[in-house]
């Protein structure tokens, strides 16, 4: 969703020059990517924000890498982006002013599992899904579970504060995050938060870098908190003959007290999408809630919900997968959403929009009212037990770009006076720095980027991001 490319600083070719030459010298020249062919994969993310070839990737194995590229950086006045998995839905990881990548996907150890201490210390690089299998083998439990676990890392969920399905009960990657290892502009070290479960020193700056979108400092380390591995997991689909049916049963499982670890909905073209990827859903079905619930008392929870959810009007069904193998085969249908929605046209975008839960039925019909004015092909599936949307905008002629941006517009407009926010867990990015007034002050904006240039005065740190850079507070 770019309205408008973000007006940056592009560094002069003797300064990028200056830079590749001192790179190089540091790090030698097989961690110094300079050809365009070997730069370009580097340009871009999974959005449709276009940036610059970056002049020089670092392929970073160590900290020290780290620090060289960002010390080299800052003395050449070069800009630099950091990058892990290259997942990111908003352009974070996309070079828009050109200058250096800082590939940190190699730094992948995960140097300690403590299982005394529940905690695990991990490079930023580590896949999301390998620490899955790593700390559940030694029967621990890390939660943040987004559906790009295959091939998003945790340095990049860090930057996001990415969440995921299980976010319902456990939270988001921050309330995960006990301490972190950072490298700031010029190469400066600092390590912030703890490694005990308690701690109040000084200001959280741990939170702060948290979700910072790469553009405070680039994290070399995380040390993460875990807990036992839940004993019992149930799965379970509820069938609606509609999503308003099935958007008001999420709140009369709140209501009724159950806590599952996952609810998640999906809206008739959504179940359209997964029915044409080969799966068998119920052709009466125009919704879809997949509900998991965990701990000792899994199954009576799932009983319970099951009771709620058939006693609703518009549910027709309550189908509860048996074995472990019937759950996979339902997760794995969740998590080619992504994949099975995008075969419906040639352009698919995906927002992450959050309404307050009681508020979704009136998302969905506000949406409706704008795919109506806008002419704009729509569908919603998402995180619903937390209120976090993803709206997907779908054309396939690049003339109806201006109505997609129209639309766009009023879902963030809508999202706002709903009492929501723009993004649940994909960040602002390139994509929504120019709504990012419309539901924060100018003073907010403000304070945000004086922090900003405590960290990074010169701005080197993935200009661009975030913040509007037009300086103007545009309505649209
Ligand atoms: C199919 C699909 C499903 C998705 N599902 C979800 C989901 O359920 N939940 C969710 O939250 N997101 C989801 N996403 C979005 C994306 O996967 C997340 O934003 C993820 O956290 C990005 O991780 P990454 O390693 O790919 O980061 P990248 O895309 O490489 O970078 C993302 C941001 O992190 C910064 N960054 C990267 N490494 C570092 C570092 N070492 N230090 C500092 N900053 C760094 C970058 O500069 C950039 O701003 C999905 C994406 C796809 C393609």
């Amino acid at each position: 969703m770019l309205l408008e490319a973000p007006i940056v600083r592009i560094p002069g070719r003797a300064a990028v020059d200056r830079a590749k030459i001192e790179l190089e010298r540091r790090l030698g020249p097989s961690k110094v990517l300079t050809s365009a062919d070997a730069c370009g994969p580097y340009a871009s993310d999974d959005s449709d924000v276009g940036g610059r070839p970056p002049d020089a990737v670092v392929l970073a194995t160590s900290a020290a890498d780290v620090t060289v590229a960002l010390e080299v950086a800052e003395a050449c006045e070069v800009p630099v982006t950091p990058r892990a998995g290259g997942t990111g839905r908003t352009g974070g990881a996309v070079p828009v002013a050109g200058g250096i990548v800082l590939a940190t996907h190699a730094l992948a150890r995960i140097k300690d599992i403590d299982r005394a201490n529940l905690i695990a210390v991990v490079e930023p690089g580590v896949i999301t899904g390998a620490l899955h299998d790593a700390v559940e083998r030694e029967g621990l439990f890390y939660a943040p579970d987004p559906n790009s676990l295959e091939s998003c890392c945790i340095g990049g969920n860090l930057a996001e504060n990415a969440g995921g399905p299980r976010a319902f009960k456990y939270g988001v990657t921050r309330d995960w995050v006990l301490g972190l290892e950072a490298c700031l502009m010029g190469g400066r070290k600092v390590r912030t938060g703890k490694r005990t479960v308690k701690g109040v020193t000084g200001y959280d700056v741990t939170a702060l870098l948290v979700g910072s979108e790469g553009t405070l400092g680039v994290f070399t380390e995380a040390t993460l908190r875990l807990v036992p591995r839940p004993p019992t997991v149930a799965t379970a689909l509820a069938l609606f003959t509609d999503v308003r049916a099935a958007a008001e049963t999420v709140g009369a499982i709140v209501t009724a007290g159950i806590v599952p670890r996952c609810l998640e909905m999906l809206d008739a073209a959504t179940l359209d999408a997964v029915r044409a990827a080969g799966v068998a859903v119920d052709l009466r079905a125009g919704a879809m809630l997949l509900v998991e619930v965990d701990g000792d008392a899994a199954e009576s929870a799932l009983e319970r919900l099951g009771e709620v959810a058939s006693q609703r009007a518009g549910c027709i069904d309550v189908v509860v997968a048996q074995d472990a193998g019937q759950r996979d085969r339902l997760w794995a249908a969740r998590r080619m959403l992504s994949k099975a929605t995008r075969k419906l046209a040639r352009h698919k975008l995906s927002e992450d929009i959050v309404v307050p839960r009681t508020r979704i039925v009136d998302l969905l019909a506000r949406m409706d009212a704008i795919g109506e004015s806008t002419g704009v092909r729509h569908l919603t599936y998402g995180h619903a037990g937390d209120g976090n949307l993803h709206v997907n905008f779908l054309w396939n002629d690049d003339s109806e770009r201006p109505a997609v941006d129209r639309a766009i517009g009023l879902l963030m407009h809508a999202t706002v006076e709903l009492g929501g926010t723009l993004s649940g867990e994909h960040g602002i990015g390139v994509s929504k720095a120019s709504y990012l007034h419309l539901e924060q002050s100018a003073e907010l904006i403000a304070l945000q980027r004086d922090i900003k240039r405590a960290f990074d005065p010169k701005d080197l740190l993935n200009p661009g991001k975030i913040f509007p850079t037009d300086g103007a507070h545009r309505a649209c």
